[in-house]
């Protein structure tokens, strides 16, 4: 069977693609922008002709939350037409799409922690095309499976632990924000959940939460960083509105992790696990 990774030159892309040596029964493809634009409705349309997936990973998105702000725009035509473009093309030749969003879908007011089916009201453009996203994937094919996640981090691009060390080899004094509350994700477990799902024999189309646990604040997490990496710098806690951002976020994303774990028999672990690695 063929799996198609979109986005393949991103943080989770590059995880699927570290981990893809070990699922040699699969025949994999990784794009990015440049090889597959998933806002050209016709590229999509003439790869999936072509290459003919069984799946669809889509790791490809916007994902700069704060300049989303200003880019509503191209936010959305990644995050919701590029989406609905994978969709249609998975529709068509009967592939499972793997959607993955994010749990800034929510408010973080209400319901915690957040399962699968309860009520969304992202705050900002990149939360608002995230879940649009998601609508469009599950109205456009029948066989899709959306994954939320949050606070990925990894050895690769861009992430929170790859920005602490680099401000903790810069700074002797820090402030990192303690009242916004949700569950650090290394996105390689994430690949690895995604590799179980596609390899189960009965993929329930629908949503799906996954990260690791348990809830903990930015500065918490920056602590535990520190403590690993042998750091000396001294973090302060702060507040929100002490640390302004273009995009509101929300309070306290923690989501409900027993729906993965049940149904997928998915091991769930605690993010500090994987910091020591
Ligand atoms: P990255 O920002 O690291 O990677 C984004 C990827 O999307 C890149 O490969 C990029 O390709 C690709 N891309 C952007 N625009 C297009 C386009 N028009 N056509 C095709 N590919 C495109 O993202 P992450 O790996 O961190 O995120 C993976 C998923 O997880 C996303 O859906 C994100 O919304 C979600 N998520 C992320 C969180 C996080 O903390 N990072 C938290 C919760 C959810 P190129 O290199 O060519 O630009």
């Amino acid at each position: 069977k063929k799996i198609l990774v979109t986005g393949g030159s991103g943080q989770l892309g590059q995880c699927l693609k570290k981990i893809s040596k070990d699922f040699s029964q699969f025949e994999f493809a990784f794009t990015d922008s440049n090889t597959l634009d998933i806002t050209n409705a016709t590229q999509v349309q003439d790869y999936f002709s072509d290459f003919k997936p069984d799946f669809c990973v889509n790791a490809a998105a916007y994902t700069a939350v704060d300049l989303a702000e200003k880019e509503s725009e191209l936010a959305f035509r990644i995050n919701a037409e590029g989406v609905s473009n994978l969709a249609k093309a998975c529709s068509e030749i009967g592939a499972v799409l793997v959607q993955i969003s994010t749990d800034y879908v929510f408010d973080g007011e209400t319901n915690l922690p957040y399962d699968e089916e309860d009520f969304t009201n992202p705050q900002g453009v990149y939360g608002k095309s995230k879940r649009e996203g998601e609508i469009l994937a599950l109205e456009e094919n029948p066989k899709t499976v959306v994954i939320r996640t949050s606070w990925l981090y990894s050895e690769f691009s861009k992430n929170f632990v790859k920005t602490m060390l680099t401000l903790f080899a810069q700074k002797e004094i820090l402030g990192i924000v303690n009242d916004q509350f949700g569950q650090p994700t290394n996105a390689n477990d994430l690949a690895q959940a995604i590799m179980k799902i596609i390899l189960s024999e009965n993929i329930e189309p629908g949503i799906l939460h996954f990260s690791n646990y348990p809830e903990t604040t930015w500065f918490h997490f920056a602590q535990k960083i520190a403590e690993y990496s042998k750091s000396k710098i001294k973090l302060n806690p702060i507040t929100t509105s002490e640390f302004p951002t273009p995009a509101k976020r929300p309070a306290r994303s923690t989501m409900c992790l027993d729906k993965i774990e049940k149904d997928y028999d998915i091991e769930l672990k605690h993010w500090e696990n994987s910091l020591e690695e």
